[in-house]
């Protein structure tokens, strides 16, 4: 069967017009095609939150296969960082594909992996050495540190926190914390895993500390130290809001794991790689994990993730106990080892800083003058807004859709997020320019207004 609904892919990257261009209604014909395809063709449990087509991407844009030029706020879900096709990954990937494709790195090694975990151990925090070993996905990644860590402590219990997010498969189900629509009717899940409260200021109002105390007196009662193989958190939670908790609660966390033989987890799948202004975001409170997961933004769009830790830690699996056909894939190591080089040389720790002046002065701005804005936080490219009902404090998820639905209208591409699905987030990729990221939270805005 050919393909009718959709032109031949542009060249995208940095060199595509960085400009928001409405040509036809979203969808357009072309979209709607592809989209009645999708319906038929691909199971609807696999849903498509912007309607749309994409034919090219790059720098703050994706264009559709209509002509249409969306500002671009949500990254693919914090991957293309870098921007989408990066010429530096899109000519390591080509390079890559005509020398060799895959060995499996398990049956006959190759540099790029081994290059990507030497990168890795020397910039996530702290200067004790370090192993790495490369999966997939986020949730495959979390899944081997979770491993790794009973390995080495010999318990099993592993506690994670209210709002979390960690992924799809059978344990990452478990781990994350939501039940619509990650969890519900797909159980059982796996055993061993413990929720206790996780810091969220805008709604316990609990310092730090306080927050940390009742956390782990909850571990200390209900599942005691020496049952507790690992403390698994993200330092900004992602999907569960952007809840980034009261500073000192991850410190005293990280302590308390130190000194109770608890290997201390931080997820930074979705905040890593210079995303909330830090190369990591355990920095911003000066916290040395013990292992950290990463993924999305490692390969500037190719599937890639990692889990780098102590290496006593890491070394305690047996050999052949960790790995994987596809692990470390030699053109997705190729991509991160061009993104890694983006990240340390063009200043992107500082344009997520910059992104976050600009974002925190638009929403901190509108919050003044509408108090359906309840909190405005986040750090980094890496910002969000949470809605309520100004009368009651109540989260307001029906605000929330239509905020969101009234930008891809517009031409922007913005996502929610939260436990009570009444966050707006902005992940926007650190190649976008100034204008097009005032003018793209400006059409949010205007979506308020009107919602
Ligand atoms: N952990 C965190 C913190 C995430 O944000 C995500 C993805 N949103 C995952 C794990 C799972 O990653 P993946 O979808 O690549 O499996």
């Amino acid at each position: 069967m050919t393909s009718t609904a959709v032109p031949a892919t542009t060249t995208g990257g940095p060199g595509l017009p960085q400009e928001r261009r409405l040509v036809t209604a979203i969808p357009g014909p072309r979209s709607q095609e592809l989209l009645a395809r999708k319906a038929a063709a691909v199971p609807s449990g696999v849903g498509v939150a912007v309607p749309v087509a994409v034919v090219a991407a790059g720098g703050g844009v994706v264009v559709d296969a209509d002509g249409n030029s969306l500002v671009d706020l949500g990254s693919g879900i914090a991957v293309t960082s870098v921007g989408n096709a990066h010429p530096g990954v899109a000519a390591a990937v080509a390079a890559q594909a005509v020398a060799f494709t895959h060995t499996c790195f398990t049956i006959a090694a190759y540099d790029g992996y081994v290059e990507v975990a030497e990168a890795l151990n020397r910039l996530t925090p702290g200067d004790h050495e370090k192993r790495t070993a490369l999966f997939n996905s986020g949730a495959e990644a979390v899944e081997n540190a979770v491993k790794i860590a009973r390995k080495h402590t010999g318990k099993q219990a592993i506690v994670v926190f209210d709002h979390a997010y960690h992924g799809r498969t059978n344990l990452t189900m478990a781990l994350t914390a939501k039940n619509q629509p990650y969890k519900s009717g797909f159980g059982p899940f796996a055993p061993e895993v413990y929720r206790v409260p996780m810091s969220y200021p805008f709604h316990d109002g609990l310092s730090g500390t306080e927050a940390a105390a009742r956390a782990i007196s909850q571990i200390e009662k209900q599942v005691g130290v020496e049952n507790t193989a690992a403390v698994l958190i993200e330092p900004i939670q992602g999907e569960g809001g952007f809840v980034v908790p009261a500073s000192g609660f991850l410190p005293a966390i990280a302590e308390w794991a130190r000194t109770n033989d608890v290997v201390f987890i931080a997820d930074e799948v979705q905040t890593g790689f210079a995303r909330t202004g830090a190369m990591f975001a355990s920095e911003h409170e000066g916290v040395v994990p013990d292992i950290v997961t990463t993924a999305k933004g490692i390969a500037g769009g190719l599937p890639l993730s990692a889990v780098t830790g102590r290496a006593e830690i890491m070394d305690s699996p047996h050999a052949g106990g960790i790995g994987g056909t596809y692990g470390g894939n030699p053109i997705a190591c190729a991509a991160a080892l061009a993104a890694i080089d983006a990240f340390e040389h063009d200043g992107l720790v500082e344009r997520a800083q910059q992104i976050e002046t600009v974002l925190f002065d638009a929403l901190r701005t509108a919050q003044e003058q509408d108090p359906r804005i309840g909190d405005v936080r986040g750090r980094g490219a890496m910002i969000a807004m949470e809605l309520v009902d100004p009368e009651t404090g109540a989260p307001d998820p029906g605000l929330t859709g239509r905020i969101v639905r009234y930008a891809y209208e517009h031409g922007v591409i913005a996502l929610t997020a939260g436990t009570y699905g009444n966050v707006v987030r902005f992940l926007p990729p650190l190649a976008i320019d100034d204008a097009l990221l005032v003018e793209g939270v400006g059409i949010v805005l205007e979506g308020l207004a009107t919602a």
